[in-house]
Protein backbone atom coordinates (compact mmCIF):
# COMPACT_ATOMS: atom_id res chain seq x y z
CA UNK A 1 0.00 0.00 0.00
CA UNK A 2 1.17 3.92 -0.68
CA UNK A 3 1.32 4.08 3.30
CA UNK A 4 3.51 1.11 4.00
CA UNK A 5 6.00 2.50 1.08
CA UNK A 6 6.14 5.68 3.26
CA UNK A 7 6.60 3.63 6.32
CA UNK A 8 9.69 2.15 4.59
CA UNK A 9 11.45 4.75 3.07
CA UNK A 10 10.88 6.55 6.53
CA UNK A 11 12.82 4.05 8.15
CA UNK A 12 15.49 3.54 5.55
CA UNK A 13 15.75 7.66 6.05
CA UNK A 14 15.38 7.35 9.85
CA UNK A 15 18.15 4.89 10.58
CA UNK A 16 21.03 6.40 8.62
CA UNK A 17 19.72 9.90 9.98
CA UNK A 18 19.58 8.57 13.70
CA UNK A 19 23.39 7.17 13.37
CA UNK A 20 24.86 10.28 12.31
CA UNK A 21 23.21 12.62 15.33
CA UNK A 22 24.79 10.17 17.42
CA UNK A 23 28.42 10.23 15.78
CA UNK A 24 28.29 13.69 15.80
CA UNK A 25 26.50 14.70 18.89
CA UNK A 26 28.70 12.55 20.99
CA UNK A 27 31.63 12.83 18.87
CA UNK A 28 32.60 9.16 17.92
CA UNK A 29 34.94 8.99 15.64
CA UNK A 30 34.64 10.64 11.92
CA UNK A 31 35.63 9.83 8.27
CA UNK A 32 39.63 9.77 8.87
CA UNK A 33 39.29 7.13 11.95
CA UNK A 34 39.27 3.28 11.74
CA UNK A 35 36.83 1.52 12.95
CA UNK A 36 36.63 -2.14 14.15
CA UNK A 37 33.45 -3.40 14.68
CA UNK A 38 32.65 -6.13 17.20
CA UNK A 39 30.46 -9.02 15.20
CA UNK A 40 28.93 -11.43 17.09
CA UNK A 41 25.95 -12.72 14.54
CA UNK A 42 23.16 -10.93 15.69
CA UNK A 43 21.26 -7.90 14.37
CA UNK A 44 22.47 -4.88 16.10
CA UNK A 45 25.82 -4.85 15.18
CA UNK A 46 25.35 -6.99 11.61
CA UNK A 47 22.99 -3.20 11.04
CA UNK A 48 25.38 -1.06 12.35
CA UNK A 49 28.34 -2.66 10.22
CA UNK A 50 26.55 -2.70 6.85
CA UNK A 51 25.75 0.65 7.40
CA UNK A 52 28.89 2.16 8.42
CA UNK A 53 30.25 1.30 5.27
CA UNK A 54 27.10 2.69 3.30
CA UNK A 55 27.87 5.84 4.84
CA UNK A 56 31.69 5.77 3.89
CA UNK A 57 33.68 5.14 6.78
CA UNK A 58 36.27 2.91 7.06
CA UNK A 59 34.91 -0.21 8.93
CA UNK A 60 36.04 -3.55 9.30
CA UNK A 61 34.44 -6.10 11.09
CA UNK A 62 35.88 -8.31 13.67
CA UNK A 63 33.83 -11.74 15.05
CA UNK A 64 35.06 -14.30 18.12
CA UNK A 65 34.40 -17.95 17.23
CA UNK A 66 33.77 -19.09 20.64
CA UNK A 67 34.02 -22.74 20.20
CA UNK A 68 30.89 -23.54 21.17
CA UNK A 69 29.53 -26.52 19.91
CA UNK A 70 26.00 -25.84 17.93
CA UNK A 71 26.06 -21.92 18.37
CA UNK A 72 29.42 -20.77 17.50
CA UNK A 73 29.67 -22.23 13.82
CA UNK A 74 26.66 -21.00 13.07
CA UNK A 75 27.11 -17.68 14.07
CA UNK A 76 30.20 -17.35 12.43
CA UNK A 77 29.10 -18.73 9.13
CA UNK A 78 26.12 -16.05 9.32
CA UNK A 79 29.08 -13.50 9.84
CA UNK A 80 30.83 -14.51 7.26
CA UNK A 81 28.11 -14.77 4.76
CA UNK A 82 26.67 -11.52 5.50
CA UNK A 83 30.03 -10.12 4.72
CA UNK A 84 30.99 -12.12 1.60
CA UNK A 85 27.68 -10.91 0.46
CA UNK A 86 28.07 -7.18 0.57
CA UNK A 87 31.94 -7.35 0.28
CA UNK A 88 33.11 -6.35 3.23
CA UNK A 89 36.11 -6.70 5.52
CA UNK A 90 36.14 -9.44 7.89
CA UNK A 91 38.76 -10.33 10.48
CA UNK A 92 38.16 -13.74 12.69
CA UNK A 93 39.52 -14.97 15.69
CA UNK A 94 38.72 -18.46 16.93
CA UNK A 95 39.16 -18.92 20.83
CA UNK A 96 40.35 -22.53 20.54
CA UNK A 97 43.61 -21.76 19.27
CA UNK A 98 44.37 -19.54 22.06
CA UNK A 99 43.58 -22.48 24.25
CA UNK A 100 40.55 -20.89 25.46
CA UNK A 101 37.77 -22.38 23.29
CA UNK A 102 34.73 -21.57 26.27
CA UNK A 103 33.60 -24.97 26.92
CA UNK A 104 37.06 -25.62 28.13
CA UNK A 105 37.45 -22.57 30.12
CA UNK A 106 33.68 -23.61 31.62
CA UNK A 107 35.38 -27.50 32.82
CA UNK A 108 38.15 -25.29 34.49
CA UNK A 109 36.62 -22.55 36.42
CA UNK A 110 33.87 -22.21 39.49
CA UNK A 111 32.62 -19.54 38.40
CA UNK A 112 29.49 -19.01 36.25
CA UNK A 113 31.14 -19.40 32.58
CA UNK A 114 29.13 -15.95 30.87
CA UNK A 115 31.37 -13.51 33.07
CA UNK A 116 34.49 -15.11 32.29
CA UNK A 117 33.50 -15.33 28.61
CA UNK A 118 31.98 -11.79 28.71
CA UNK A 119 35.84 -11.07 30.28
CA UNK A 120 37.82 -13.13 27.32
CA UNK A 121 35.12 -11.53 24.46
CA UNK A 122 36.38 -7.75 25.94
CA UNK A 123 39.82 -8.50 26.17
CA UNK A 124 40.46 -9.96 22.70
CA UNK A 125 37.84 -7.46 21.06
CA UNK A 126 40.10 -4.66 22.95
CA UNK A 127 43.57 -6.39 22.06
CA UNK A 128 42.45 -6.84 18.21
CA UNK A 129 41.62 -2.78 18.45
CA UNK A 130 45.15 -1.81 20.00
CA UNK A 131 46.90 -4.20 18.24
CA UNK A 132 45.91 -3.54 14.91
CA UNK A 133 46.15 0.42 15.70
CA UNK A 134 42.15 0.89 15.06
CA UNK A 135 40.82 4.67 16.15
CA UNK A 136 37.87 2.92 18.35
CA UNK A 137 36.14 -0.14 18.87
CA UNK A 138 32.38 -0.13 18.04
CA UNK A 139 29.82 -2.35 19.31
CA UNK A 140 25.86 -2.41 18.55
CA UNK A 141 24.34 -1.42 21.79
CA UNK A 142 21.46 0.36 21.16
CA UNK A 143 18.90 2.93 23.18
CA UNK A 144 17.24 -0.11 24.88
CA UNK A 145 20.55 -1.96 26.00
CA UNK A 146 21.79 2.25 27.40
CA UNK A 147 18.56 2.92 28.94
CA UNK A 148 18.23 -0.89 30.65
CA UNK A 149 21.97 -0.52 32.10
CA UNK A 150 21.78 3.31 33.25
CA UNK A 151 18.47 1.51 35.05
CA UNK A 152 20.64 -1.06 36.98
CA UNK A 153 23.26 1.45 37.60
CA UNK A 154 20.68 3.32 39.08
CA UNK A 155 19.12 1.21 41.23
CA UNK A 156 22.34 0.40 42.77
CA UNK A 157 23.40 3.88 42.95
CA UNK A 158 26.64 2.75 41.39
CA UNK A 159 28.54 6.10 41.31
CA UNK A 160 31.14 4.47 39.64
CA UNK A 161 29.67 3.11 36.51
CA UNK A 162 27.15 5.76 36.37
CA UNK A 163 30.52 7.96 36.38
CA UNK A 164 31.39 6.48 33.29
CA UNK A 165 28.58 5.55 31.26
CA UNK A 166 27.98 6.54 27.64
CA UNK A 167 28.34 5.80 24.02
CA UNK A 168 31.76 6.70 24.50
CA UNK A 169 34.26 5.44 26.40
CA UNK A 170 37.92 7.12 26.32
CA UNK A 171 40.97 5.28 25.50
CA UNK A 172 43.34 4.61 28.62
CA UNK A 173 46.94 4.10 29.05
CA UNK A 174 48.22 1.61 31.67
CA UNK A 175 47.10 -2.17 32.15
CA UNK A 176 48.11 -2.43 28.30
CA UNK A 177 45.97 0.07 27.48
CA UNK A 178 42.64 0.01 26.08
CA UNK A 179 41.14 0.83 23.04
CA UNK A 180 38.16 3.88 22.91
CA UNK A 181 35.19 2.23 22.43
CA UNK A 182 31.79 3.82 21.00
CA UNK A 183 28.13 2.74 20.74
CA UNK A 184 27.24 4.33 17.29
CA UNK A 185 23.27 3.33 17.80
CA UNK A 186 22.83 4.63 21.02
CA UNK A 187 19.58 7.13 19.76
CA UNK A 188 18.17 3.81 17.74
CA UNK A 189 16.14 1.44 19.74
CA UNK A 190 15.89 -2.32 18.90
CA UNK A 191 12.89 -2.18 17.43
CA UNK A 192 14.25 0.39 15.09
CA UNK A 193 17.17 -1.06 14.11
CA UNK A 194 15.44 -4.44 13.80
CA UNK A 195 13.12 -2.63 11.22
CA UNK A 196 16.33 -1.42 9.30
CA UNK A 197 17.75 -5.10 9.17
CA UNK A 198 15.02 -6.34 7.41
CA UNK A 199 14.10 -4.03 5.14
CA UNK A 200 17.59 -4.09 4.15
CA UNK A 201 17.41 -7.72 4.11
CA UNK A 202 20.22 -8.42 6.56
CA UNK A 203 19.92 -11.81 7.15
CA UNK A 204 21.33 -12.51 10.93
CA UNK A 205 20.96 -15.92 12.52
CA UNK A 206 20.58 -16.52 16.63
CA UNK A 207 21.73 -19.77 17.77
CA UNK A 208 21.16 -19.14 21.17
CA UNK A 209 24.03 -20.18 23.15
CA UNK A 210 23.46 -23.64 25.10
CA UNK A 211 25.49 -21.86 28.57
CA UNK A 212 22.65 -18.94 28.05
CA UNK A 213 20.33 -18.45 31.29
CA UNK A 214 18.09 -16.04 29.22
CA UNK A 215 18.23 -12.26 27.84
CA UNK A 216 19.67 -10.59 30.92
CA UNK A 217 17.70 -7.34 32.01
CA UNK A 218 14.78 -8.33 30.10
CA UNK A 219 12.79 -7.43 33.16
CA UNK A 220 14.08 -4.27 32.58
CA UNK A 221 13.33 -3.86 29.16
CA UNK A 222 9.36 -4.59 29.43
CA UNK A 223 9.43 -1.69 32.29
CA UNK A 224 11.05 0.63 29.99
CA UNK A 225 8.75 -0.34 26.88
CA UNK A 226 5.57 0.66 29.12
CA UNK A 227 7.28 3.82 29.83
CA UNK A 228 7.80 4.78 26.46
CA UNK A 229 4.48 3.37 25.54
CA UNK A 230 2.86 5.74 27.67
CA UNK A 231 5.50 8.71 26.62
CA UNK A 232 6.61 8.09 23.35
CA UNK A 233 10.29 9.49 23.24
CA UNK A 234 11.04 9.55 27.15
CA UNK A 235 13.66 6.53 26.72
CA UNK A 236 15.67 9.28 24.59
CA UNK A 237 14.97 12.32 26.23
CA UNK A 238 16.34 10.33 29.77
CA UNK A 239 18.91 9.04 28.33
CA UNK A 240 20.55 12.42 26.91
CA UNK A 241 19.36 14.25 29.88
CA UNK A 242 21.36 11.79 31.86
CA UNK A 243 24.64 12.03 29.92
CA UNK A 244 24.26 16.42 29.68
CA UNK A 245 22.97 16.95 33.31
CA UNK A 246 23.68 13.49 34.89
CA UNK A 247 26.67 12.11 34.49
CA UNK A 248 29.22 15.01 35.18
CA UNK A 249 27.60 14.84 38.62
CA UNK A 250 28.21 11.04 39.52
CA UNK A 251 31.63 12.20 37.85
CA UNK A 252 32.48 15.11 40.06
CA UNK A 253 31.17 12.58 42.64
CA UNK A 254 33.59 9.82 41.98
CA UNK A 255 36.89 12.37 42.14
CA UNK A 256 35.74 13.81 45.02
CA UNK A 257 35.28 10.41 46.62
CA UNK A 258 37.97 9.04 44.88
CA UNK A 259 35.92 5.72 42.91
CA UNK A 260 37.09 4.60 40.21
CA UNK A 261 36.77 1.65 37.40
CA UNK A 262 40.18 -0.66 38.38
CA UNK A 263 41.35 -3.12 35.88
CA UNK A 264 40.18 -6.67 36.36
CA UNK A 265 42.67 -8.79 38.13
CA UNK A 266 41.91 -11.99 35.33
CA UNK A 267 41.87 -9.69 32.34
CA UNK A 268 42.92 -6.38 33.46
CA UNK A 269 39.50 -4.58 31.57
CA UNK A 270 38.12 -1.73 33.89
CA UNK A 271 35.69 -2.73 36.36
CA UNK A 272 34.50 -1.56 39.90
CA UNK A 273 34.06 -5.31 41.10
CA UNK A 274 36.72 -7.30 41.14
FE1 LIG B 1 29.39 -16.48 26.51
FE2 LIG B 1 27.30 -18.02 25.98
FE3 LIG B 1 27.43 -16.72 28.29
FE4 LIG B 1 27.03 -15.36 26.02
S1 LIG B 1 25.62 -16.87 26.97
S2 LIG B 1 28.45 -14.81 27.68
S3 LIG B 1 28.27 -16.55 24.59
S4 LIG B 1 28.80 -18.34 27.59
Amino acid sequence: SPNSGFGESFCLDFFPGQVEKGLRRQKLFTFSGRILVALSGGKDPLALRFELSRLGYDVTGLHLDLGIPGSSEVARACVERFCARHDLDLLVKEMAAEGLAIPLVKERIRRPICSACGKIKRHYFNKVALDEGYTVLATGHNLDDEIARLFSNTIRWDIAYLSDQGPALEAEEGHGGFARKVKPLWRLSEFETANYAFLRGIDYHYAPCPYSKGASFTFHKKIWADIEEHMPGKKLDIYQAFLERGRPVFAAAAQSQNIELKPCAVCSMPTSQD
